[in-house]
């Protein structure tokens, strides 16, 4: 070929390239999942006074479809090309999945509701009063049928209901909450992609009631509902749905991966159903990657926010009819994202893969954020430009599409804005404490222990603290009774000043101490009549800290939480617990516990400054509430309580991230009283009851005593510190305070001895199961006198 016209060719060649780019699809965004409750919670509203009979069943759904509409209204109005529909839900998306496939347990269908199917579904998400009173006065729990179990949805704060299902299951397609959605979008004018929740994620978290069966073996059964609702999606126009499986961010075993592909192998079939994205999120699908690529799919969501380094395997094994749905936007913080770096990191995968075969989008459901940043009015300008909720999410989404789709010029003026709010950020002198950046430093030289070990720490103890074998005392909180909660929130609202609110709570701590004395406890709590919440309440007095006024969060049906944002280093100005300690001590000549709340739960419980290891953040916070500790024992507790009740959740979901994750846990709270006497007693508290995998770690973070949960097992949950011969003191939960039943003396003398078979007498303490904050006067009063009664018993009967 002559140069001349090889030069023509490759000019061509090159305006056919241009050309193709300028004409190239600019690449979609996609939501995955949006925020239910409304700006102004009006679904928690709604839902709250349907249940109170106050609205009717239509009034209900009809704010929920408003809401709907809303939100997908405000998605497309913001850019979004791939809009979810069925991400709502009027309680909880897996409840909603139980329904659509007819996992419903006989008794939610009983009392001839069986046609009312919103009468069955907030049964079965909060129980219903049972109508067969016998008579007798008394109220029989066993005549109510009980909710179904609820848990946390992998490892963030919402919560939902665990399905029911049974060896004899049968599985029917009963509801049409899909389809109605996808058309009611549809009539507005929006193709929305329908979001399920996958079969294997739905089976493997449901429980059978019979122990022998599991859930997964119900698969085929459960497929053709499956096949049956895509089928009716795909005749009423719907090309895509994303189906969740966020399962597979967890460790799979053989079995469950071919579940994987049975499943899908169906389910992938376009020519009857719609096309499949298959969604991962919280993490990235590791060892379980060979299965997902070899899946009949259409479409991959993967996770890049917490599973980053998985992009480069898909990049290169995608296959050429598959769409890779990139999840950059992280769907479970609350921080401006760095665009520039963003479209630095996936300018080479367009390049690769070209703009139509991608999407970019959040990294999972919005569920987890709040509504919108622009309804704070109380957060300062400077820290609101660090922020993004998930209305700003949804700007940032079509900001990168624009710009790595050679549109940039169009968003030029944005980038710009977040280049400059992020600089403001890593420069502020707000974020950073040159005082306690050094602590830092020097205590993660430190290995955090206690001068003595515990057998010499114990004896020096029992002599000072007097206390009886089998020794009684309680979680901390008493109930917050309405008049608690409306003197607090009086006082916020400055309806009535500090003397005379500081006077109500001291007047109810004097009552709470003298009652402690009259029923016979021997450790006394001060009551936290003055908290609104075990995590608010520090955090609203640590430095670092910032509180919104809107930033609802779901986490569970109607109930939503506003957690704390920490943006900078922690530290603690002034005492926090040590005035309300004294004043409770004033009273009594019995020991008083001091009450406070531990690193790691107030950490897993916010919304996690993302420029430092969370294991740095979590260290600071051990710090400020060491200062506080020292406080305490200066002004004389010779018991402090130290609360780590979500310290489990935090665990990762694979292997080689648990031991780390343990280890820097477990070693802040050791940092909280590493610098205490050996006289001081220190507690902890735990509000859950699986041990078994992190006996380990329960006994290195060696507290003096332990309280955790226990009554509803008849202390089985036990054998696992027999087993492990763990040393320390242990407070088994003996009084249930999830139930209003008040428990008997001899059903917790039962319980004690369970408890007894399994520890020695001198390591046991008797206490109720949690904080008594939600329970009421009537029921505690008796409660406690049944446990101090059972106490005393065994005292006469059980000698060391
Ligand atoms: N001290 C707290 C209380 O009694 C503990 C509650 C908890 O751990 N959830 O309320
Ligand atoms: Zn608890």
């Amino acid at each position: 070929m002559e140069i001349g016209r090889s030069l023509g060719y490759l000019r061509a060649l090159r305006s056919l390239i241009k050309g193709s780019k300028m004409t190239s699809q600019i690449i979609k965004s996609a939501s995955l999942g949006f925020p239910r409750m409304g700006a102004r919670r009006e679904l928690k509203t709604a839902l709250e006074q349907f249940w109170k009979g106050n609205i009717s069943k239509d009034d209900l759904l009809k704010t929920a479809a408003d809401l709907r509409k809303r939100h997908w209204k405000l998605q497309k109005d913001k850019g979004i090309d791939v809009i979810p529909s069925n991400d709502f839900s009027l309680y909880d998306h897996v409840l909603d999945t139980a329904i659509m496939v007819g996992a419903i347990p006989a008794e939610y269908k009983a009392n001839g509701e069986n046609n009312d199917i919103l009468k069955t579904y907030f049964a079965m998400a909060r129980g219903r009063e049972g109508n067969n009173d016998c008579g007798c006065g008394n109220h029989h729990i066993d005549s109510n049928i009980k909710a179904l179990e609820m848990t946390k949805w992998f490892d963030t704060n919402y919560h939902y209901i665990v399905p029911e299902i049974n060896a004899k299951q049968s599985f029917k397609l009963q509801s049409e909450k899909l389809i109605t959605e996808f058309l009611e979008a549809k009539a507005e004018g929006i193709v929305t992609r329908p979001v399920l929740l996958g079969p294997v994620t739905f089976l493997l978290l449901a429980k059978c009631r019979e122990d022998d069966i599991e859930p997964l073996s119900l698969l085929s059964r459960l497929l053709p509902v499956y096949q049956d609702v895509l089928a009716q999606l795909k005749s009423v126009g719907c090309p895509w749905v994303q189906m969740d499986e966020p399962i597979l961010v967890t460790a799979l075993s053989a079995n469950q991966k071919s579940a994987f592909d049975y499943a899908y192998k169906i389910l992938g079939d376009a020519e009857k159903f719609p096309r499949i994205m298959l969604t991962s999120y919280f993490g990235d699908v590791g060892d379980n990657l060979k299965t997902v690529l070899s899946l009949p799919v259409k479409g991959y969501h993967i996770d890049l926010v917490r599973g980053k380094k998985q992009l480069d395997a898909f990049v290169s094994h995608i296959r050429p009819e598959q769409t890779l749905s990139l999840g950059v936007i992280d769907g479970r913080n609350i921080w401006r994202s760095d665009l520039n770096a963003l479209i630095d990191r996936l300018k080479p995968v367009v390049e690769k893969l070209g703009t139509e075969r991608i999407q970019i989008a959040t990294s999972c459901s919005l569920l987890h954020v709040p509504i919108d940043l622009n309804l704070e009015v109380n957060l300062d300008d400077e820290l609101k430009s660090w922020l993004s909720f998930a209305s700003q999410k949804l700007d940032e989404l079509h900001i990168l599409c624009q710009a790595l789709s050679g549109n940039a010029a169009a968003v030029t003026g944005r980038l710009a804005a977040n280049k400059a709010a992020l600089n403001g950020r890593k420069s502020s002198k707000r974020i950073r404490n040159n005082l306690v950046q050094k602590q830092l430093e020097n205590v993660k030289k430190d290995r955090a222990r206690r001068a003595s070990p515990y057998s010499t720490r114990h004896e020096k103890q029992k002599a000072i603290l007097n206390l009886p074998l089998f020794p009684t005392t309680t979680i901390g909180s008493f109930p917050q009774s309405p008049d608690v909660r409306k003197a607090r929130s009086d006082y916020t609202k400055g309806i009535i000043d500090k003397t005379t609110y500081e006077s109500f709570i001291t007047k109810r701590i004097g009552e709470a101490i003298k009652w402690q004395e009259e029923v016979g406890l021997d450790v006394l709590v001060h009551g936290e009549f003055e908290r609104n919440d075990m995590v608010q309440y520090f955090g609203e007095q640590l430095e670092g800290f910032a509180f919104t006024r809107h930033g609802w969060v779901q986490s569970y049906g109607s109930r939503c939480v506003r957690p704390p944002i920490i943006f900078g280093d922690v530290s603690r100005p002034r005492p926090m617990t040590v005035k309300w300690w004294q004043v409770a001590q004033s009273f009594t000549s019995k020991i008083v516990k001091g009450m406070l709340t531990g690193p790691v739960t107030i950490l897993n419980w916010s919304f996690v400054r993302d420029d430092q290891p969370r294991e740095d953040t979590c260290r600071q916070i051990a710090l400020a509430i060491r200062n506080e500790v020292e406080d305490l024992e200066k002004a004389g507790a010779k018991i402090i309580q130290i609360d780590e009740a979500a310290l489990r959740e935090g665990l990762p979901f694979k292997e080689k991230d648990k031991a780390y994750y343990l280890e820097w846990a477990v070693e802040c709270f050791r940092l909280t009283q590493s610098t205490v006497k050996d006289t001081t007693e220190i507690h902890t508290h735990m509000c859950y009851s699986e041990f078994n995998d992190i006996i380990t770690a329960i006994a290195d973070m060696d507290a003096d005593v332990i309280s955790i949960e226990t009554s509803r097992s008849k202390m089985e949950l036990l054998d696992v510190f027999k087993q492990f011969k763990y040393p320390n003191e242990i407070g088994p939960g003996v009084y249930d305070i999830h139930s209003p039943r008040v428990p008997s003396t001899e059903e917790i003398l039962e319980l004690l001895g369970y408890a007894l078979q399994r520890l020695e007498a001198k390591q046991l303490w008797v206490n109720p199961d949690c904080g008594l904050k939600t329970r009421q006067w009537e029921e505690v009063k008796p409660a406690i006198a049944n446990m101090v009664a059972a106490a005393k018993t065994l005292r006469k009967t059980v000698s060391v």
